[in-house]
């Protein structure tokens, strides 16, 4: 039914309603307040403090009374009397209200309190007579509003579409269910969550709300997954048995959690399904190798690799370490970035087409169309943030269903990976290789420039390195360049005149960036001055500082993908954050860099510091828009509601039991919104 037809909305209103997103009942049913004011608190005029709004019961106690202090201005004030004591209600250029009330009546009223020398005043209040109580004596809804359309007249609205539609709302939790987590009914819930009895049944409707709408999504998920999973046909790759040969000769031992992961990939590559994996680890974790084994076992079954990489740095980067860990077999690897000549493109991507190559790192350059495989059958993606969905897809678009796995070091704890990811199998590296020492941190004002530059020069006397960052700034490319042009020389002319520094930032030419890059890693340079193009992937154990200009323009998931450039090798590493102003955030910011180094812990707080929408951008993640849960600050009820959905998904697949039959037809409504049909089996 459209809400125009909805008694006290019409033509006018419906058209506000729609600036709210609201087009149907459901949507105004579900159209939760933002707040609520409990006027459900009694209190008698002696118990009344100043500045707070209340509830009272009274009774008219004498006749009114209009003062004009000034032209254009009265006050008008009803003498009143509970049994406590004495007061008046007061308000200001409303004459008209005088005739409202006759000594002797019996009022309840609710608003602010205010004390004139001896006299207890209630400013402004609303009321109502003793009886029928409407807008008093109970918690009433704040709702988001819009221009023209008031909250009283949203209370109007909600009244009535309660009254005449709640009736009609069916029940879609299955009765067990409800019963074990002991929900409220829909009916309930939905009442509730306008007008509340009390404070505890708000809390369970919305408890409820929320779980519906997590259910109902995680549900979604999980059917479009085990879809895709079922839907795609893979490769069954064979077991390979040389892989143990070439765990044994890598110049390290695997963590556990890196053998669990590759047995992960291994079980998931020799089954027929495609694999759609998403392999998350913090920095330093070491996904690289597991990458590396997976690709291993797709060349000894005769298959191709690639690998993608956002960076040329970290494509090249990339490209340097497989090839270093496979010397001993005799794998075909190739490096496809931007900036290799023509010729030599030409040549590579024949060798590809032709099956002579058979791993391939490349940029973003490798989606490019002129890229044929022969048989490719891993598809890899390192540092997924940094690419689309689209891209990710045209990956894989180059084989014939291979199999697909996507790195990724921003962590983000399970329960949110399940929804934004909800389409991939989740993988997680939680341990870093041993002997890792801990990163110390200092957050320093700028007073301490100087001593952070001996301090530099000191560890580099003793053989070590350092990255210092400067902050990219917003507005403009040329003016980032600018500080880091600026930054380097400064140094360069002065504190570090006798070290060899080296400048990077992300317009120099790819060749110009390689050519610094290597000299870096070959200690050629002590110092790299550099914009924050070193954020991902980029790897120089022997570096072991990182100074960071202006930390409070960063973002705390930023700081620590920079941090974990250092500590990667055997010497203690230091990250100094160097802070101008004193931007609350900021240091809070700075506090939980300098007490934690775990990835998991500071998404976490990531989150909470800038809350759910910002942190991912839900939209981009394609995830249907939630009316009441929130990801963040209903982890608690998220992982209940994902429990329940992978016991019903257990238990019967395509939901086909009758008692399914509502909740189905639930899920199907909230994808249809955004755009995608869900079609059961
Ligand atoms: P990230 O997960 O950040 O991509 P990398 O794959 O670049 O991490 O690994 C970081 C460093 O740790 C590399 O130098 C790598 O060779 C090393 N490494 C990886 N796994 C182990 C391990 N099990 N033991 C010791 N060092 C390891
Ligand atoms: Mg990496």
């Amino acid at each position: 039914m459209s809400i125009q037809y909805i008694k006290g909305v019409g033509p006018k209103r419906a058209s506000k309603l729609r600036r709210l997103n609201i087009n149907t009942v459901e949507d105004l049913l579900y159209f939760v307040p933002r707040d609520y004011e409990d006027r459900s608190k009694f209190k008698t005029l002696r118990e009344c403090t100043i500045g707070e709004k209340t509830s009272l019961e009274v009774e008219v106690c004498g006749p009114p009374n209009i003062l004009r202090p000034r032209k254009n201005f009265s006050i008008l004030k009803i003498p009143i009397k509970d049994e406590s004591g004495y007061g008046c209600l007061v308000w200001f250029n409303q004459d008209y209200l005088r005739d409202r009330f006759a000594i002797g009546n019996k009022l309840i009223v609710n608003g602010k309190i205010n004390k004139m020398g001896m006299e207890i005043q209630i400013v402004n209040p609303i009321f109502e007579k003793e009886g029928n109580l409407k807008k008093i004596g109970k918690i009433m809804p704040i709702y988001p509003l819009t221009e023209g359309l008031t909250n009283n007249e949203m209370i109007n609205i909600m009244t009535n579409v309660l009254r005449d539609n709640l009736k009609k709302v069916e029940e879609f939790l299955p009765v067990d269910l409800r019963e074990r987590l002991n929900l409220l009914d829909i009916k309930k819930s939905l009442m509730n969550i306008h007008f509340p009895t009390n404070k505890d049944q708000l809390l369970r409707a919305r408890a409820r709300l929320s779980f519906e709408e997590l259910l109902t999504l995680q549900l979604g998920l999980f059917i479009i997954k085990n879809k895709a999973n079922s839907y795609n046909e893979g490769i069954k790759f064979p077991k390979v048995k040389e892989i143990d040969e070439f765990i044994e000769s890598l110049p390290f031992k695997l963590t556990e959690a890196q053998k669990k992961v590759f047995k992960e990939i291994e079980e998931n590559m020799e089954s027929n399904k495609q694999m759609n994996r998403l392999v998350q680890g913090d920095v330093g974790s070491g996904k690289t190798i597991v990458a590396v084994l997976a690709m291993f076992k797709a060349w000894k079954s005769g298959f191709q690799s690639v690998m993608m990489a956002p960076t040329e740095i970290l494509a090249t980067q990339h490209f340097e370490s497989i090839s270093k860990f496979l010397s001993s077999y005799n794998v075909k690897c190739e490096l496809l970035v931007g900036s290799i000549s023509n010729k030599r493109k030409e040549e590579i991507l024949k060798d590809l087409q032709e099956g002579n190559v058979d791993i391939i790192v490349g940029t973003h350059a490798i989606i490019q169309d002129n890229v044929q495989f022969k048989n490719l059958g891993l598809a890899i993606t390192d540092e997924q943030h940094r690419f689309g969905v689209k891209q990710r897809a045209a990956l894989s678009q180059k084989g014939t269903n291979p199999d697909v796995i996507v790195m990724t070091a921003t962590p983000i704890p399970r329960t949110l990976a399940l929804i934004l990811y909800g389409d991939l199998d989740i993988s997680i590296i939680d341990e870093l290789p041993p002997g890792r020492k801990e990163i110390e941190t200092y957050a320093v004002g700028t007073d301490m420039i100087k001593r952070v530059n001996n301090f530099v020069k000191k560890q580099i006397e003793e053989g070590r390195q350092a990255y210092i960052v400067c902050p990219l700034i917003e507005e403009s490319e040329t003016l980032t360049i600018n500080a880091a042009e600026e930054l380097y020389n400064n140094l360069k002319e002065d504190v570090f005149k006798d070290l060899n520094m080296g400048l990077l930032h992300g317009k120099m030419k790819a060749k110009e960036k390689d050519e610094i890059m290597d000299d870096f890693k070959n200690h050629k340079l002590d110092i790299l001055v550099s914009t924050t193009v070193i954020e991902v992937g980029v790897n120089v154990p022997n570096s072991n500082i990182m100074v960071i200009y202006n930390a409070e323009r960063f973002g705390l998931a930023q700081l620590h993908q920079l941090r974990g450039r250092v500590g990667r090798g055997n010497h203690q590493s230091y990250c100094i954050l160097i802070n101008e102003g004193n931007n609350k955030v900021a240091r809070e910011r700075m506090r939980i860099l300098q007490q934690t180094t775990d990835g998991f812990k500071i998404s976490e707080k990531d989150l909470e510091l800038r809350g759910p929408g910002e942190f991912f951008g839900t939209r981009q993640h394609g995830i249907p828009e939630l009316k009441v849960a929130n990801l963040f600050t209903d982890m608690e009820i998220l992982k209940i509601a994902q429990r329940e959905a992978l016991e019903i998904i257990k238990e019967d697949p395509n939901m086909c039991s009758s008692k399914y039959y509502y909740l189905r037809q639930k899920i199907q409504e909230m994808f249809k919104k955004s755009g995608k049909d869900l079609i059961f089996n």
